[in-house]
């Protein structure tokens, strides 16, 4: 159990106690709930810029980003504005749309292997499907992830899945049917010898090995050079697909994810691609990619059916493409700088209070892990002390700033951090660093 932290929030203690009456938790998702840091979640009532108000009128810089797609900051104005006069013209038709085409076309035109791609509402059923096409094109059954990649709630991935599972301690979910664990695999990852003697034992009933483009739901943990160049080459002489879910890093860590920063591989592209969070700006779109001849299998022109009412949304993808557009290479240069201003100042205020700690990072994406030492996998990202973190964080919320609530996370910076936004993130660190060292 976390200390209990006492909050002047009365509203949205209010709230919470009202939501509890009528939402399991309190919450729509759990990590939302604070449990792993004690206290009262601040039920927010706006969003602008780098900034979220609370139920009692309290503003905090945003660290969390909706936990991710916030990459321009909320509300930016042309982004509202296209999502404005979308909305004007319907909410959902059911039927085909062009905006659909258009933002399938950005996302093609970003990331090369990707020839087409299927939109869908959000990444847990992007990687849902992407693992139903696997097993489609391979006739195989079995699937390989890496513990402490989460790709979403999917049955058959919960398994050892990280960022808010790993902030519950939970080893894996009730009501995950053993059958539909028997067919997974899991692995530690950045361990090359573990992944080809899985292979070589039962590689011809392998459809997929999935992972994280750059784990970021453990922490973030980036692939150990020739990581990924190896799940590729053990995929391919096996005949199974090679999953990268860039749910998180896509058109984040770069305008072509985390791809853009680390491929084109030697040993070639993964077959098939996962996207969400930054490509939907805030609205449920997500999608799963690849080359044509792979994506025709899919329902309508092949066997393997995939739907969906709100697929491809006219709201959301206005939200998406307007979005991306603005993606531009300044956005990317100001994060990456703002994200190692932020981190610089952190790892130095916790060094000052003598407070273990390192910061991990893909791309621009980082995260600080509460312990010492390079984290490679799972097992390590564990050794993080979660009553450091709380103490932490509630230093910074007492303060104005809203990390994630949860130690395994990414501090998500949007090009809407500017000066003004870093300065008091970078005031509050020093009190935060000295009461994660009490
Ligand atoms: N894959 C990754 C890498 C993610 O980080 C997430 C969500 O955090 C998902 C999949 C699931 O996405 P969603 O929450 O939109 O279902």
């Amino acid at each position: 159990m976390p200390p209990s932290y006492p909050s002047d929030a009365p509203a949205s203690e209010a709230l919470f106690a009202r939501a509890k009456t009528v939402v399991p938790g309190g919450v729509n998702s759990p990590v939302r709930a604070f449990r792993s840091v004690g206290g009262t979640p601040r039920f927010i009532t706006s969003a602008r810029g780098a900034y979220l108000i609370d139920a009692d009128g309290r503003e905090y810089v945003d660290l969390i980003g909706s936990w991710g797609p916030m990459i321009l900051g909320h509300t930016h104005p042309e982004v509202l504005a296209a999502v404005t006069d979308a909305a004007s013209r319907g909410f959902s038709y059911g039927t085909p749309s062009e905006n659909e085409v258009a933002l399938a076309e950005e996302i093609v035109a970003r990331v090369e292997p990707v020839e087409h791609v299927r939109l869908v509402s959000s990444g847990t059923e992007a990687t849902m499907s992407a693992l139903r096409l696997a097993r489609g094109l391979t006739g195989r059954s079995r699937v390989v992830k890496f513990a402490g990649c989460y790709h979403g709630h999917v049955d058959a991935l919960l398994a050892a899945a990280g960022s808010g599972v790993a902030t519950f301690g939970l080893p894996d979910s009730a009501g995950v049917p053993s059958s539909a664990a028997a067919e997974t695999i899991v692995l530690p990852y950045n361990d090359i010898a573990a992944l080809e003697a899985v292979f070589a034992a039962d590689g011809e009933h392998i459809a997929a090995v999935i992972t994280e483009a750059a784990p970021g739901n453990m922490g973030v943990v980036p692939p150990a050079p020739g990581f990924t160049e190896a799940l590729r080459r053990v995929t391919r002489d096996h005949g199974a697909l090679l999953i990268s879910d860039e749910v998180m890093t896509g058109f984040r860590c770069s305008r072509s994810g985390w791809y853009g920063l680390e491929g084109p591989y030697a040993a070639g592209a993964p077959d098939l691609f996962t996207f969400g969070k930054v490509m939907g700006g805030g609205f449920p779109a997500a999608a799963f990619g690849g080359p044509a001849a792979l994506m025709a299998a899919l329902a309508p022109d092949g066997p393997v059916y995939q739907a969906g009412t709100l697929s491809g949304n006219p709201v959301a993808t206005a939200a998406g493409l307007a979005t991306l557009q603005r993606c531009t290479p300044e956005v990317y240069a100001h994060i990456d700088a703002a994200a190692h201003t932020i981190a610089d100042a952190a790892a130095a205020a916790l060094s000052a209070a003598g407070v273990p700690h390192t910061v991990q990072w893909a791309g621009s994406m980082f995260s600080i892990f509460f312990c010492e030492g390079l984290v490679r996998d799972y097992d390590d990202a564990k050794r993080t002390s979660a009553p450091a973190y709380a103490a932490f964080f509630h230093a910074m919320l007492a303060q104005g700033v809203h990390l994630p609530p949860s130690a395994y996370e990414v501090w998500f910076v949007s090009a809407a951090h500017d000066a003004a936004a870093v300065d008091r993130i970078l005031a509050a660190l020093p009190a935060a660093a000295s009461a994660a060292s009490d």
